[in-house]
């Protein structure tokens, strides 16, 4: 037998579900007074908490508070996406200028083939990449609307 009596949460496991407790928290109380007692306690005390009314205001709630909250006007959207294209535009730009000789003769000495899979891919990524900065950036603003 373990000597140590139960913890109150054994014995308020074993007070909400008898069946389905621990056996040796079974065990135990079925061989100590002490313990007993309180689950005994317990299964009152929540039997009393069942039966009791659920608290509730006696006027409509929602009907006082709805008509002081304000409705804030929704603000100009700036969105991420005519950033990033702006920056991409730029880096775009600032490429051509600085290497724009390079980079004509790098892409006209690449098999056309491989040049539109590297353009393909390239695309497809930031179409991805900005697409899911748009959805966290409206979840954000979204979820500041609320104050
Ligand atoms: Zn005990």
């Amino acid at each position: 037998m373990n000597y140590e009596h139960l913890s109150d949460k054994d014995l308020q496991e074993y007070a909400l579900q008898k069946q389905n407790c621990y056996p040796g928290i079974m065990e135990h109380i079925q061989q100590c007074i002490s313990c007993q007692i309180k689950a005994e306690q317990y299964s009152t005390l929540f039997a009393a908490m069942q039966d009791l009314e659920k608290p509730s205001f006696d006027f409509d709630l929602s009907a006082e508070i709805i008509p002081q909250l304000q409705v804030k006007k929704k603000p100009v959207s700036h969105s991420p996406v005519y950033l990033s294209i702006a920056l991409i535009a730029f880096a775009f730009v600032l490429v051509t200028i600085l290497f724009g000789n390079a980079f004509l003769s790098l892409f006209l000495s690449m098999a056309p083939i491989l040049f539109a899979l590297i353009m393909t891919t390239v695309s497809c990524i930031a179409a991805i990449i900005i697409i899911d900065m748009y959805k966290k950036h409206k979840a954000k603003m979204n979820s500041l609307n609320y104050y």
